[in-house]
Protein backbone atom coordinates (compact mmCIF):
# COMPACT_ATOMS: atom_id res chain seq x y z
CA UNK A 1 0.00 0.00 0.00
CA UNK A 2 2.72 2.43 0.94
CA UNK A 3 4.36 2.00 -2.28
CA UNK A 4 1.26 2.26 -4.00
CA UNK A 5 0.98 5.44 -2.72
CA UNK A 6 4.10 6.40 -3.24
CA UNK A 7 3.99 5.69 -6.97
CA UNK A 8 1.19 7.86 -7.11
CA UNK A 9 2.27 10.71 -5.93
CA UNK A 10 5.46 10.39 -8.20
CA UNK A 11 3.65 10.14 -11.00
CA UNK A 12 1.74 13.26 -10.14
CA UNK A 13 5.27 15.14 -9.72
CA UNK A 14 6.78 13.96 -13.25
CA UNK A 15 6.26 14.31 -16.47
CA UNK A 16 4.68 11.97 -18.46
CA UNK A 17 7.87 11.43 -20.80
CA UNK A 18 9.67 9.96 -17.13
CA UNK A 19 7.09 7.67 -15.97
CA UNK A 20 7.21 6.91 -13.13
CA UNK A 21 9.05 3.15 -12.06
CA UNK A 22 6.74 0.28 -11.56
CA UNK A 23 5.97 -0.85 -8.06
CA UNK A 24 7.01 -3.57 -6.58
CA UNK A 25 6.01 -6.57 -7.15
CA UNK A 26 4.87 -9.42 -4.54
CA UNK A 27 5.59 -12.81 -4.87
CA UNK A 28 5.19 -16.19 -2.61
CA UNK A 29 7.62 -18.49 -1.61
CA UNK A 30 7.57 -21.59 -2.73
CA UNK A 31 6.30 -24.09 -0.03
CA UNK A 32 10.02 -25.76 0.53
CA UNK A 33 11.61 -22.07 0.99
CA UNK A 34 9.01 -21.17 3.42
CA UNK A 35 9.78 -23.99 4.93
CA UNK A 36 13.39 -23.92 5.55
CA UNK A 37 13.25 -20.00 6.35
CA UNK A 38 10.68 -21.21 9.57
CA UNK A 39 13.17 -23.79 10.30
CA UNK A 40 16.11 -20.82 9.97
CA UNK A 41 14.54 -17.86 11.70
CA UNK A 42 13.09 -19.71 14.59
CA UNK A 43 16.39 -22.36 14.76
CA UNK A 44 18.21 -21.91 17.92
CA UNK A 45 21.37 -22.57 16.26
CA UNK A 46 24.15 -20.91 17.75
CA UNK A 47 26.77 -21.30 14.70
CA UNK A 48 25.03 -18.87 13.08
CA UNK A 49 28.44 -17.33 11.45
CA UNK A 50 27.79 -19.81 8.72
CA UNK A 51 25.66 -17.63 7.04
CA UNK A 52 28.77 -15.71 5.83
CA UNK A 53 30.39 -18.72 4.43
CA UNK A 54 27.55 -19.53 2.55
CA UNK A 55 27.09 -15.90 0.86
CA UNK A 56 31.11 -15.22 0.21
CA UNK A 57 30.35 -18.69 -1.68
CA UNK A 58 27.50 -17.33 -3.93
CA UNK A 59 29.72 -14.28 -4.46
CA UNK A 60 32.81 -16.53 -5.38
CA UNK A 61 30.02 -18.62 -8.07
CA UNK A 62 28.94 -15.81 -9.36
CA UNK A 63 32.46 -14.29 -10.16
CA UNK A 64 33.08 -17.71 -11.39
CA UNK A 65 30.78 -17.94 -13.63
CA UNK A 66 31.55 -14.69 -15.15
CA UNK A 67 34.76 -15.47 -15.70
CA UNK A 68 33.78 -19.17 -17.33
CA UNK A 69 31.74 -16.93 -19.27
CA UNK A 70 33.67 -14.45 -20.61
CA UNK A 71 36.13 -16.78 -22.41
CA UNK A 72 33.76 -17.49 -24.92
CA UNK A 73 31.54 -13.67 -24.39
CA UNK A 74 34.69 -11.31 -23.98
CA UNK A 75 32.08 -8.86 -24.66
CA UNK A 76 30.62 -9.64 -20.42
CA UNK A 77 34.20 -7.86 -19.17
CA UNK A 78 33.46 -4.69 -21.07
CA UNK A 79 32.79 -2.68 -18.47
CA UNK A 80 36.19 -3.20 -16.74
CA UNK A 81 34.89 -3.83 -13.13
CA UNK A 82 37.79 -6.19 -11.13
CA UNK A 83 36.44 -9.60 -10.33
CA UNK A 84 36.08 -9.04 -6.06
CA UNK A 85 34.24 -9.26 -3.61
CA UNK A 86 33.47 -6.33 -0.90
CA UNK A 87 32.11 -6.46 2.54
CA UNK A 88 31.47 -3.09 4.21
CA UNK A 89 30.30 -3.15 7.72
CA UNK A 90 28.00 -0.31 9.64
CA UNK A 91 28.36 -0.94 13.23
CA UNK A 92 26.01 1.70 14.31
CA UNK A 93 23.12 0.47 12.31
CA UNK A 94 23.93 -3.06 12.44
CA UNK A 95 24.23 -3.34 8.68
CA UNK A 96 26.42 -5.72 6.16
CA UNK A 97 26.83 -5.46 2.57
CA UNK A 98 28.29 -7.81 0.55
CA UNK A 99 29.15 -6.67 -3.05
CA UNK A 100 30.26 -9.17 -5.99
CA UNK A 101 31.28 -8.09 -9.37
CA UNK A 102 29.70 -11.27 -10.67
CA UNK A 103 27.05 -12.60 -13.32
CA UNK A 104 24.57 -10.82 -11.43
CA UNK A 105 20.39 -11.93 -11.68
CA UNK A 106 17.88 -11.20 -14.23
CA UNK A 107 14.12 -10.78 -12.66
CA UNK A 108 13.55 -14.39 -13.71
CA UNK A 109 16.78 -15.62 -12.20
CA UNK A 110 15.85 -13.61 -8.94
CA UNK A 111 13.13 -15.16 -8.86
CA UNK A 112 14.29 -19.32 -9.63
CA UNK A 113 17.18 -18.59 -7.64
CA UNK A 114 15.56 -16.62 -4.51
CA UNK A 115 12.49 -18.44 -4.30
CA UNK A 116 12.83 -21.64 -4.73
CA UNK A 117 14.75 -24.08 -4.14
CA UNK A 118 16.57 -26.07 -6.70
CA UNK A 119 19.77 -27.33 -5.18
CA UNK A 120 19.76 -31.02 -3.69
CA UNK A 121 21.41 -29.95 -0.22
CA UNK A 122 18.50 -28.53 0.76
CA UNK A 123 16.00 -30.99 -0.07
CA UNK A 124 18.11 -33.25 1.76
CA UNK A 125 18.66 -30.98 4.58
CA UNK A 126 14.66 -30.91 4.72
CA UNK A 127 14.44 -34.45 4.70
CA UNK A 128 17.04 -35.16 7.38
CA UNK A 129 15.00 -32.11 9.76
CA UNK A 130 11.55 -34.27 8.54
CA UNK A 131 13.60 -37.60 9.73
CA UNK A 132 14.78 -35.77 12.69
CA UNK A 133 12.57 -36.15 16.04
CA UNK A 134 12.59 -32.68 16.78
CA UNK A 135 12.30 -30.88 13.34
CA UNK A 136 13.20 -27.21 14.13
CA UNK A 137 15.54 -27.47 16.53
CA UNK A 138 17.95 -29.82 15.88
CA UNK A 139 19.88 -27.41 14.32
CA UNK A 140 23.12 -29.05 13.87
CA UNK A 141 21.72 -30.16 10.50
CA UNK A 142 21.85 -26.24 9.20
CA UNK A 143 25.78 -26.21 9.30
CA UNK A 144 26.13 -29.54 8.25
CA UNK A 145 24.25 -28.74 5.32
CA UNK A 146 25.07 -25.48 4.58
CA UNK A 147 21.36 -23.72 3.82
CA UNK A 148 22.61 -21.32 1.08
CA UNK A 149 21.20 -17.80 0.45
CA UNK A 150 18.26 -18.51 3.35
CA UNK A 151 21.15 -18.47 5.91
CA UNK A 152 21.22 -14.77 5.55
CA UNK A 153 17.90 -14.95 8.07
CA UNK A 154 20.08 -16.66 10.94
CA UNK A 155 21.56 -13.40 11.54
CA UNK A 156 19.33 -10.96 9.51
CA UNK A 157 15.37 -9.43 10.14
CA UNK A 158 15.73 -7.86 6.36
CA UNK A 159 17.65 -9.04 3.38
CA UNK A 160 17.93 -6.54 0.15
CA UNK A 161 19.49 -7.89 -2.85
CA UNK A 162 19.94 -5.34 -5.73
CA UNK A 163 21.32 -7.09 -8.97
CA UNK A 164 22.58 -6.47 -12.46
CA UNK A 165 23.16 -8.85 -14.95
CA UNK A 166 24.76 -8.23 -18.30
CA UNK A 167 21.46 -10.05 -20.14
CA UNK A 168 19.71 -7.24 -18.85
CA UNK A 169 19.77 -3.67 -19.07
CA UNK A 170 17.93 -2.93 -15.94
CA UNK A 171 19.17 -3.57 -12.27
CA UNK A 172 16.58 -5.35 -9.86
CA UNK A 173 15.66 -5.62 -6.05
CA UNK A 174 14.77 -8.67 -4.45
CA UNK A 175 13.55 -8.12 -1.02
CA UNK A 176 12.90 -10.13 1.89
CA UNK A 177 12.01 -10.18 5.65
CA UNK A 178 12.11 -13.17 8.32
CA UNK A 179 8.69 -14.18 9.14
CA UNK A 180 7.15 -13.12 6.19
CA UNK A 181 5.78 -15.77 3.29
CA UNK A 182 6.70 -13.58 0.46
CA UNK A 183 9.46 -11.27 -0.81
CA UNK A 184 9.11 -8.00 -3.62
CA UNK A 185 11.08 -7.76 -6.12
CA UNK A 186 11.12 -4.25 -8.17
CA UNK A 187 13.41 -1.95 -10.26
CA UNK A 188 16.02 -0.09 -9.11
CA UNK A 189 15.85 3.43 -10.26
CA UNK A 190 17.98 5.39 -7.82
CA UNK A 191 21.19 6.50 -9.47
CA UNK A 192 22.99 6.48 -6.78
CA UNK A 193 22.90 2.54 -6.33
CA UNK A 194 23.69 1.13 -9.69
CA UNK A 195 25.55 -1.10 -10.42
CA UNK A 196 27.52 -2.04 -13.73
CA UNK A 197 27.45 -5.73 -13.00
CA UNK A 198 27.05 -8.04 -10.26
CA UNK A 199 25.00 -8.43 -6.76
CA UNK A 200 25.00 -5.98 -3.83
CA UNK A 201 23.81 -8.15 -0.63
CA UNK A 202 22.14 -5.64 2.12
CA UNK A 203 21.74 -7.56 5.68
CA UNK A 204 19.85 -5.44 8.52
CA UNK A 205 21.07 -7.72 11.21
CA UNK A 206 18.77 -8.79 14.59
CA UNK A 207 19.29 -6.63 17.51
CA UNK A 208 21.10 -9.38 19.18
CA UNK A 209 23.64 -10.10 16.31
CA UNK A 210 24.46 -6.65 15.31
CA UNK A 211 27.63 -7.62 16.92
CA UNK A 212 29.15 -9.28 13.10
CA UNK A 213 28.90 -5.74 11.84
CA UNK A 214 32.32 -5.08 13.08
CA UNK A 215 35.52 -5.15 10.77
CA UNK A 216 37.76 -7.28 12.59
CA UNK A 217 34.36 -10.29 13.66
CA UNK A 218 33.79 -10.39 9.34
CA UNK A 219 37.60 -10.70 8.87
CA UNK A 220 38.14 -13.20 11.00
CA UNK A 221 35.12 -14.93 9.67
CA UNK A 222 36.46 -14.53 6.47
CA UNK A 223 40.02 -15.76 7.41
CA UNK A 224 38.54 -19.04 9.31
CA UNK A 225 36.12 -20.02 6.50
CA UNK A 226 36.63 -18.42 2.89
CA UNK A 227 40.37 -18.87 2.76
CA UNK A 228 40.19 -20.88 -0.14
CA UNK A 229 38.13 -18.24 -1.99
CA UNK A 230 40.49 -17.60 -5.17
CA UNK A 231 39.12 -13.67 -5.42
CA UNK A 232 40.10 -10.55 -3.03
CA UNK A 233 37.79 -10.23 -0.29
CA UNK A 234 38.07 -6.55 0.73
CA UNK A 235 36.65 -5.35 4.30
CA UNK A 236 36.04 -2.14 5.72
CA UNK A 237 34.19 -0.62 8.08
CA UNK A 238 31.60 2.67 7.26
CA UNK A 239 32.86 6.12 8.98
CA UNK A 240 30.81 6.75 12.32
P1 LIG B 1 23.37 -22.71 -4.31
O1 LIG B 1 24.49 -21.74 -4.17
O2 LIG B 1 23.72 -24.05 -3.73
O3 LIG B 1 22.83 -22.82 -5.70
P2 LIG B 1 21.96 -20.78 -2.72
O4 LIG B 1 20.72 -20.85 -1.89
O5 LIG B 1 23.19 -20.42 -1.99
O6 LIG B 1 22.13 -22.19 -3.41
O7 LIG B 1 21.74 -19.79 -3.92
C1 LIG B 1 20.63 -19.99 -4.77
C2 LIG B 1 20.87 -19.39 -6.14
O8 LIG B 1 20.74 -17.98 -6.09
C3 LIG B 1 22.22 -19.66 -6.75
O9 LIG B 1 22.28 -20.91 -7.39
C4 LIG B 1 22.34 -18.50 -7.73
O10 LIG B 1 21.65 -18.82 -8.93
C5 LIG B 1 21.60 -17.38 -7.04
N1 LIG B 1 22.54 -16.49 -6.33
C6 LIG B 1 22.71 -16.39 -4.99
N2 LIG B 1 23.64 -15.47 -4.69
C7 LIG B 1 24.07 -14.95 -5.87
C8 LIG B 1 25.04 -13.94 -6.25
N3 LIG B 1 25.77 -13.29 -5.33
N4 LIG B 1 25.19 -13.67 -7.56
C9 LIG B 1 24.46 -14.32 -8.50
N5 LIG B 1 23.55 -15.28 -8.21
C10 LIG B 1 23.35 -15.60 -6.92
MG1 LIG C 1 25.23 -21.16 -2.30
Amino acid sequence: LFLGSRCKSTAAASDSSNPPPPPAEKYEYQAEVSRLMDLIVNSLYSNKEVFLRELISNASDALDKLRYLSVTDPQLLKDAVDLDIRIQTDKDNGIITITDSGIGMTRQELVDGLGTIAQSGTAKFLKAVKESKDAGTDNNLIGQFGVGFYSAFLVSDKVVVSTKSPKSDRQYIWEGEANVSSYTIREETNPENLIPRGTRLTLYLKRDDKGFAHPERIQKLVKNYSQFVSFPIYTWQEKG
